[in-house]
């Protein structure tokens, strides 16, 4: 459509210049021009042509003299877009080989990125990303330390900070750039817990106490969750008490914890123990039974024999079997009879409770080296034992206390990690869970900043 007007109207303008000019032609005439003592004398239809080409060469002078004005930027502008876009895809590239885990090319995409950008905010985090990728500890902090001078990054930046101060055990300069956060966005869940896990990595309890009691009327923590941690913390404090002799505290401490994590194993037999340290050896008792009712496990036992201290052997062997009573069918229950009754040189009845595991495919390696010192034991039978402890050696192992942050199993439960000081992070566990198999959770430990708050910070 647009071809033909303006064919139509190149035609029409060839029209109208062939009418003028014939017009022209019919009526001659001359021009002159007399000045400055030149006469110059000409016809009207060569003076409009030569007005027309004057017009045309000034009209093609300002064009170019425009673009001589404008060229420059106009080239500046495109050479910028075509670096914005390069930046653009270095970030995203570099971005996307962070969470692939793949350290050379993040690094690669975050120079490329660096350099596009001049050391844009985000080429930042993704230097430092990169780094933390690599290894490189040193350049991570510093890329950090730079976001630390923008304020729309600066949240980031001590986020990042915070995660490398913890994993280099300095809990104090982590705890300080939690608080710098915490003034940055105070209504920030992951700052609270933050602070609350270094209070109580840091053995601060009361503090801790405080910041979980602030975080859950800001309903930063989850109801049931803050419950759990409150009763972790009691514990914390139960532990601080016995340590400067101050039982009564220990016991109000105990009581506490106990009512907000019945199910909490620790805070079980440590109430047991304050208890019947108090003379309470009854109450002590029916806690203890009640908690290996719902779920035996071998703390609780362990309690419950050493909290009658005076007893012989004999009768505490009794006073286990008794307990291991309480819930008979349990595996837990069965290697506790088991064991009393080889105390108690019940060959029988230790071997029934501990062939009852073989058949139902429960046996361990503590099964198995139960039944071998059963075989020596009764009969003398070295042959017997020496193949019961061939199965040990392959057998599973028991369930244990397993880190969930940095996969440590210490032998006793404790409020936090003994190994990376994580709070609460200890749970009992079947060795060879698919979760330790694999490597430990990667958030927080390897401190890659989520996705959300990225965004968050870029806009
Ligand atoms: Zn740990």
């Amino acid at each position: 459509m647009r071809a033909v007007l303006k064919i139509t109207i190149a035609v029409v303008l060839v029209l109208v210049l062939a009418l003028v000019a014939a017009w022209m032609a019919d009526r001659p005439g001359v021009i002159a021009v007399d000045w400055l003592g030149y006469r110059i004398e000409t016809s009207v239809g060569v003076l409009i042509a030569i007005i027309i080409v004057l017009a045309a060469v000034l009209a093609a002078l300002a064009r170019l003299a425009l673009f001589a004005a404008r060229g420059p930027r106009y080239l500046a502008g495109r050479r910028r877009a075509k670096r914005r876009q390069t930046a653009e895809r270095a970030l995203v590239r570099g971005l996307v080989a962070v969470a692939a885990g793949d350290a050379r090319d993040a690094k690669k995409q975050a120079i490329a990125a660096e350099t596009a950008t001049d050391g844009s905010p985000l080429s930042l985090l993704l230097a430092a990303q990169a780094a933390q990728l690599n290894g490189d500890s040193g350049a991570a902090e510093r890329a950090y330390k730079l976001m630390l001078e923008n304020d729309e990054t600066k949240f980031l930046g001590l986020r990042g900070l915070i995660v490398l101060a913890r994993r280099r055990g300095d809990n104090d300069m982590a705890l300080a750039h939690a608080r710098e956060a915490q003034a940055l966005r105070p209504g920030a869940p992951w700052v609270a817990s933050e602070i609350f896990g270094l209070q109580a990595a840091l053995g601060e309890w009361s503090a801790a106490e405080e910041t979980l009691a602030g975080a859950l009327r800001h309903k930063l923590i989850e109801g049931a969750k803050g419950k759990r941690h409150r009763a972790v913390v009691q514990l914390g404090q139960v532990d601080a008490a016995i340590a400067r002799g101050d039982s009564r505290e220990a016991l109000t401490l105990a009581e506490s914890a106990h009512a907000l994590a019945p199910d909490l194993v620790p805070a079980t037999t440590r109430l047991a123990r304050l208890l019947a340290d108090a003379g309470k050896q009854r109450k002590a008792d029916r806690l203890l039974e009640n908690a290996w009712a719902h779920q035996p496990h071998p703390d609780i036992a362990e309690v419950y024999g050493a909290i009658a201290p005076d007893l012989p052997e004999e009768e505490r062997a009794k006073r286990l079997a008794t307990l291991a009573s309480i819930n008979p069918a349990a595996r837990e229950s069965r290697l506790l009879a088991a064991e009393q009754a080889l105390v108690r040189r019940q060959w029988a009845e230790a071997r029934e409770a501990l062939m009852v595991l073989v058949a139902n495919s429960e046996a361990t390696r503590r099964t198995y080296d139960l039944l071998a010192e059963l075989e020596r034991r009764e009969k003398g039978d070295q042959r017997r034992a020496a193949e019961w402890q061939e199965k040990a050696a392959t057998g599973e192992s028991e369930p244990r206390w397993f880190c969930h942050t940095c996969g440590h199993t210490p032998v006793k439960w404790s409020p936090h990690c003994p190994a990376c000081h994580s709070f609460d992070s200890l749970e009992w566990r079947a060795p060879g869970a698919i979760s330790e198999i694999l490597p430990p959770p990667a958030a927080p430990a390897d401190g890659t900043v989520p996705a959300a708050d990225v965004a968050r910070a870029t806009g």
